[in-house]
């Protein structure tokens, strides 16, 4: 492999991550290949770190570490363990927990419906919700999904799927932006969507 395919593969991988478009991917390889402030380094040490100590939550999903799990949202019993709040990504339980207005458990699907990309609902985590439901006698559903037509149509199939068990299911209240994620959205906004949250 010459130079410029080594740069192009890192600059694949890191354009892969959220929010990291292909030009900024570029000119962090190109900053790395010049690094000499040891953020090589740090940064080869750090993923290494996360990759063994770190491990997703196996009740609710969100980010945990390994000789944590199931996770401290999950074992604490501070919390209303008959109200769950389900979200599409771990990153959306940070920014709702992070507004300090809900003090439920959590459940991460871990993407939305997208028939388009192939992503129906047997590539998210329903069918843990339903046990869960079950086993921990959930008594409310909070759908806290994107408002975009995907987020629309993975709330409309839950609630569907809900209709016959007994458990209410609301979802967050509009005043959300439109298309945007949860984990966009400011605390006072989540906190005021999450007050007046509707049935559905
Ligand atoms: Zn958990």
């Amino acid at each position: 492999m010459n130079s410029s395919e080594i740069l192009n593969r890192l600059a694949v991988c890191l354009a892969r991550l959220p929010g990291i478009g292909r030009r900024s991917a570029e000119r962090m390889a190109l900053k790395l290949a010049r690094d000499t402030h040891g953020i090589v380094d740090e940064l080869v040490a750090a993923l290494r770190e996360t990759r063994e100590k770190i491990c997703c939550c196996s009740r609710c999903g969100s980010v945990t570490a390994n000789d944590e799990n199931p996770c401290r949202l999950c074992t604490d019993i501070t919390r209303d363990g008959r109200i769950l709040c389900v979200v599409e990504d771990p990153s959306d339980i940070m920014a709702i927990d992070k507004s300090g207005s809900y003090h439920g458990r959590y459940h991460a699907l871990m993407g939305k419906m997208a028939p388009a990309r192939g992503d129906g609902p047997k590539q998210l985590r329903i069918d843990s919700l339903l046990s869960r439901i079950e086993s921990e006698k959930i008594e409310e559903i909070i759908l806290a999904l994107s408002t975009d037509v995907e987020g629309d149509a993975t709330a409309s199939y839950i609630a569907e799927l809900l209709k016959e068990k007994n458990v209410k299911v609301t979802r967050l209240a509009s005043g959300l932006p439109a298309g945007s994620g949860i984990m966009y959205s400011d605390a006072i906004t989540l906190a005021k969507a999450i007050k007046g949250r509707q049935g559905m």
